[in-house]
């Protein structure tokens, strides 16, 4: 992967919480999951705010999500 963009520290702590395990989705059906795909977020999970800082600073830096987030098929 050789493109880059900035991304603020905070955003990327959230990130790898979320990566990692160390926050959870609430999973009351608006998180992302195989059934509602990647790209749903529920704005009462902490977990999927943290997913729409890194989706805005994304947009925002001119960033396409991986074609294996975006794709309808897991
Ligand atoms: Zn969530």
């Amino acid at each position: 992967m050789t493109e880059r963009a900035t991304i603020s520290l905070k955003v990327l702590e959230g990130l790898y919480a979320v990566a990692t395990g160390k926050l959870t989705h609430v999973n009351n059906g608006s998180c992302p999951d195989i059934l509602e795909g990647a790209l749903i977020r529920d704005d009462e999970c902490l977990a999927c705010k943290m997913l729409d800082a890194v989706d805005i600073q994304m947009r925002e830096a001119g960033v396409a999500l991986p074609a294996q987030v975006t794709s309808a098929s897991v």
